[in-house]
């Protein structure tokens, strides 16, 4: 399928199932060959990184655990503007290795704040995986440890990303057309 019209919208692959799944593979390998002895423990951040974390869990080889997370973002009642809270972690991580699974790294304020409530609990490590990284969108200094793949700030659908709640079922990663 080389586009996919949502809602109102068209969109084109960008990356394809294939390379995905590849890229995945990839990735997975080098968490393997340094986490031998850690027994990660990956935070999934729901919902969109949930195709990602599965698929990425699947081709772990070394002991692991698996959990997911929330992000929420409420607007304040004060003019500081979005509120966030970090929803479902119930789990003790002191001491632990963590691996948080993200769908997309965009502004980066999602990641941040949850980089920072997670460093607050005494975890041994913390690296993000991200499945896209939109570097040129990031207002934050954050570097991602696992980058599937850089893209354009453009909106992507597909692999577990909606657009307006449609779209995540679809295998391959699409991209906004222009001028659709
Ligand atoms: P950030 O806090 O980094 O700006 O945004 C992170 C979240 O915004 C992602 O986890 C994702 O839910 C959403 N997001 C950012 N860019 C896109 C995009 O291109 N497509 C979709 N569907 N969601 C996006
Ligand atoms: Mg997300």
């Amino acid at each position: 399928m080389q586009e996919v019209t949502i809602h109102d919208k068209t969109f084109e692959v960008l990356i394809a199932a294939n390379d995905i799944q590849q890229r995945v593979a990839q990735i997975a390998a080098d968490i393997n060959e340094n986490y031998a002895e850690k027994k990660p423990l990956f935070l999934g951040v729901l919902n969109g990184a949930f195709l990602f974390a599965a698929d990425l869990f699947k081709n772990i080889s070394v002991p692991c655990e698996i959990s997911f997370i929330r992000v929420s973002s409420y607007q304040g009642t004060q003019s500081s503007g979005k509120v966030k809270s970090l929803i479902g972690l119930n789990m003790d991580i002191n001491n632990r290795h963590i691996i948080v699974i993200e769908d997309i790294v965009d502004t980066g304020d999602t990641m941040q704040y949850l980089l920072a409530e997670l460093a607050q609990k005494n975890p041994a490590s913390v690296k993000l995986a991200t499945m896209v990284f939109k570097p040129e969108a990031l207002k934050h200094p954050l570097q991602p440890d696992f980058i599937g793949f850089t893209v354009p700030p453009d909106f992507l659908v597909g692999y577990g990303l909606d657009y307006d709640g449609l779209g995540r079922n679809l295998n391959d990663i699409f991209i906004l057309k222009n001028n659709a």
